[in-house]
């Protein structure tokens, strides 16, 4: 079980610092943890290059925040030199020429990469159960899921591998890992962190995210890799900030609000009385707690609407997935390019993302286009339209980020709800809208954690931080290891 690595960024850079200990120390140890993965949380590692870097770092100072600290990345960042791969048998062997802008920053900051993480192939999916290399499981009980897509990054941060481990967020694929597992897992604005190199799902939605143990941490880590890029024209221009400075200046904004429909609807009793809590905690703290009808058609939209753009855009991104650029070759003797792909597509896409193209086809078709497509277009603006009203006069929106356990792995079904519900997808309005997005933990059930989750207006990530760090002393659950995964 590890020492050192389950601790905060924060206080190994202060023991670096002091020289109490070194980053080789902590690679060495890191590595040890990632040798011993009891939930099947990894991809491709580098631990040779790791130690190489590791034994290169003879001083740490005070400004080197990040200096000598071991990560992980999500097996969809591409990572010059170490086989990357989504988790799809499609990419299988594949080695990037190039890092992605969030892997060379994190570099530059003398931050070390240990190796990869396993994922929902593509990114599609939010069971952690869809990879290649089989099922992630939850640490707290391995019957159960770890959340998707990035399961391997919140397993193994749970477990103590490493301080910090990046992954992404389409729908909610690091805040709802996060709430499962216990942890800080944050989504920037969309456009604050250039997605050069990170493997697109759903442009127009996806974000660079990352799980951390605490709060401060994650202002930290956006302080780093936030900024403009130049190969990711989608990047911000605007100015960065120092994020770490809302939370240490305690600088919250002061209206907190709820959706009635949400609060009305929690079924399980504690998660509601956690969630009850904390609003009239918050309003002990001087918070102004205000209730908001939020329209209920657009709830209920949020799925379909969801489903139709991610798949839609899935579609058309992974197009250079045939079978002849990355990935094994396909036997057999394939004679034009469409047997090859098909024959490619066929052995390398698992059922969940052949089901997901054949939606994003058939909403694309032209014979369809207005009544699948642009009318979830049409759904997205509204959705947008009316989280930014709320805005307008209030400046959080606080949900909590599951309203369960984690479901049990033997229980998943393949078979589509016909009524999902909207609270299980509350989450992506944070990516329909750009917002910044925050899940912290909350509380447990039956020793089974669950999260609750920050919204804020776009661009004031820092503002989402300060409100995080209230909220962080008033449930006093920070820095949070597994014991031991049963
Ligand atoms: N669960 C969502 C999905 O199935 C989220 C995925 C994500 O955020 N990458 O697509």
């Amino acid at each position: 079980m590890s020492k050192l690595n389950s601790k905060s960024i924060v206080s190994l850079h202060k023991k670096l610092v002091k020289k109490e200990i070194t980053a080789l120390d902590l690679v060495k140890e890191a590595i040890e943890n990632c040798k011993h993965d009891p939930c099947n949380s990894l991809e491709a590692t580098c631990y040779d290059e790791a130690l190489k870097k590791a034994s290169k770092i003879t001083e740490v100072k005070e400004d080197e925040i990040l200096k000598g600290i071991p990560y992980l990345a999500k097996d969809n960042y591409s990572t010059k030199g170490l086989e990357t791969t989504a988790s799809s048998n499609i990419l299988n062997g594949y080695v990037p020429l190039y890092d992605a802008t969030v892997i060379s920053r994190l570099n530059q900051k003398g931050m070390i990469l240990i190796g990869k993480t396993t994922m929902d192939e593509l990114a599609m999916g939010g069971t952690g159960t869809t990879s290649h290399k089989g099922v992630t499981c939850n640490p707290y009980d391995k019957t159960r899921i770890a959340g998707g897509s990035s399961c391997g990054s919140a397993t193994s941060l749970a477990l103590g591998f490493v301080p910090l481990t990046l992954g992404s967020d389409t729908g909610d694929s690091v805040r709802k890992p996060a709430s499962y597992n216990s942890l800080v897992g944050f989504k920037p604005t969309w456009g604050r962190v250039s997605r050069y190199g990170l493997f697109p799902f759903a442009p127009s939605l996806d974000c660079p995210a990352y799980f951390t143990r605490n709060v401060l941490d994650s202002a930290y880590i956006l302080s780093a890799i936030s900024g403009h890029d130049s190969k990711d024209m989608s990047s911000s221009t605007r100015k960065k900030d120092n994020y770490e400075k809302y939370v240490k200046e305690n600088r919250t904004l002061n209206k907190v609000g709820y959706f009635k429909a949400v609060k009305d609807n929690i079924k399980n009793p504690i998660i509601k009385a956690k969630y009850e809590e904390l609003l009239s905690k918050l309003e002990e703290k001087g918070y102004e707690i205000i209730e908001y009808d939020y329209p209920l058609e657009l709830l209920n939209a949020l799925y379909p609407t969801y489903m139709i753009i991610s798949c839609a855009e899935a579609t058309s991104n992974n197009a250079n997935l045939d079978g002849i650029r990355f990935g094994p070759k396909p036997d057999g003797d394939l004679k034009t390019y469409s047997d090859y792909m098909i024959e490619a597509r066929t052995k390398g896409f698992s059922d969940l993302i052949k089901r997901r193209f054949v939606i994003g086809s058939f909403s694309l078709l032209s014979e369809n286009m207005s009544e699948m497509f642009s009318r979830a277009q049409k759904a997205r603006r509204l959705i947008v339209d009316n989280l930014n009203l709320f805005f307008d006069s209030i400046d959080y929106l606080l949900v909590p980020a599951s309203y369960d356990k984690p479901k049990k792995i033997s229980e998943l079904s393949t078979s589509w709800s016909t009524k999902p519900d909207y609270l299980d997808n509350i989450m992506t309005l944070g990516n329909f809208g750009g917002n910044p997005s925050l899940t912290l933990p909350l509380g447990y059930l039956d020793n089974l954690p669950f999260g609750v989750n920050i919204t804020g207006r776009i661009f004031e990530d820092g503002y989402v931080f300060a409100l995080a760090s209230e909220i962080e002393k008033i449930t006093g659950l920070k820095d949070i290891v597994v014991k031991e995964a049963k």
